[in-house]
């Protein structure tokens, strides 16, 4: 008997395998490619709440634990998986930018954010002012590629059928193979799930364009209404827009006119859209993560509702799931699963 089945392999699935790495546990991943939230994002660390200027939700807890999660992975597969980069947000208005001094007076904001709000001197960019944040970057597929080829022997790449599961009292069965447990990371496939079907998690579409452009040349990140992201080879992501309808995998017409009509006011130098991508961020009504165990199955588990900052939230949270499994560690009651048991 194994000890872990893990369902999906985006940010949520690849922190629970990694963390049951750690405690040398064996496991398999089984994975589709329904859910494309973890493959397609922009995989910012951005430890600020922009709009209103405040702190992201248990930054102090999450986000260190994130870049020596991520910074280790770096060194494991010797590939830059983690960079630390400047995030220049556009400043529109006098109002905005005392906000940001204001924002600057408060001990939580001070490590991240510039002290100043400097004039934009880079011509390519139709901005005024700008003010800065330590941020992050992941990257994603280079994450994704160095963690499935490492997990090779353990994948299986194919839909997981919640009706073939046998359930019983102390494990489990699936496709002639027993396991102790089983963790389902699906994203906002979790809406098929019929274990969690009670969880009310929605999507949320985000629509990313891919742009070229030899002349911008810039190497930080932006944010006026989207964010702007450098690639390599003088490619570009620009997005991400929301949307709760509809909720396929085509890429928007409604999202590309948008984001085209925004890029056109913020750059000022040619550009060619190479492509449009999208995602569907799995989200929950309080914005909580959703941690831990089903409660009539005690070997069923879920690490969900990651509708935005699961870059950041994601290690430490698979990190909590697997404690709190094997050790059963108590899970805050402001991720806990529990919190939806009179909905079941
Ligand atoms: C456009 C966009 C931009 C974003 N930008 C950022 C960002 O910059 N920073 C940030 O922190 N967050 C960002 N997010 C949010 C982030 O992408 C999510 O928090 C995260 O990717 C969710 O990961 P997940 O593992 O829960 O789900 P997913 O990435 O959706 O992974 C679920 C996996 O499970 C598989 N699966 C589902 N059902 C089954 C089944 N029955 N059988 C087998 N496999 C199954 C899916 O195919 C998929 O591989 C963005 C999201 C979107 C959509």
């Amino acid at each position: 008997m194994k000890d872990f089945l893990i369902v999906g392999s985006g940010l949520a699935g690849l922190s629970v395998a990694r963390h049951l790495e750690f405690k040398n546990a064996s496991f398999d991943i089984i994975s589709d490619t329904t859910q494309q939230s973890s493959r397609i994002a922009g995989g910012i660390i951005n430890p600020v709440a922009v709009k209103r200027m405040k702190p992201a939700w248990q930054v102090e807890e999450y986000l260190p634990y994130a870049k020596t999660f991520y910074q280790s992975i770096n060194n494991a597969f010797q590939e830059e998986i983690y960079s630390r980069k400047i995030l220049n947000v556009f400043v529109h208005d006098i109002e905005q930018e005392n906000n940001w001094y204001q924002a600057y007076d408060k001990a939580r904001l001070k490590s991240f954010i510039s002290s100043q709000v400097f004039k934009n001197k880079n011509q390519n960019l139709n901005i005024g002012k700008i003010g800065k944040i330590k941020a992050g970057i992941i990257h994603l597929t280079t994450l994704y590629q160095c963690l499935k080829h490492h997990y090779q022997k353990q994948w299986v790449s194919e839909t997981f059928k919640h009706d073939k599961l046998e359930i019983n009292e102390s494990y489990l069965t699936y496709q002639n193979v027993s396991y102790k447990h089983i963790v389902f990371c699906e994203g906002f496939g979790v809406t098929q799930n019929p274990f969690f079907n009670h969880l009310g998690i929605y999507g949320n579409k985000g629509d990313y364009l891919i742009f070229k452009s030899k002349a911008l040349q810039i190497k930080e990140l932006y944010k006026a209404k989207y964010f702007l992201i450098p690639l390599s080879k003088d490619l570009y992501k620009f997005g991400a827009t929301y949307q709760r309808k509809p909720l396929n995998h085509e890429p928007s017409n409604e999202a590309r006119s948008q984001m085209m009509e925004a890029l056109d006011n913020m750059i000022s130098v040619p550009y060619k859209i190479v492509r449009q991508v999208c995602g569907i961020r799995p989200t929950t009504k309080d914005r909580r993560p959703v941690v831990g165990t089903h409660k009539k199955h005690k070997n069923i588990h879920i690490l969900n509702g990651f509708g935005s900052r699961g870059v950041m939230t994601s290690p430490k949270l698979g990190q909590k799931l697997v404690k709190h499994i094997l050790t059963d560690e108590k899970l805050d009651p402001e991720i806990s699963i529990r919190r939806f048991d009179a909905q079941i």
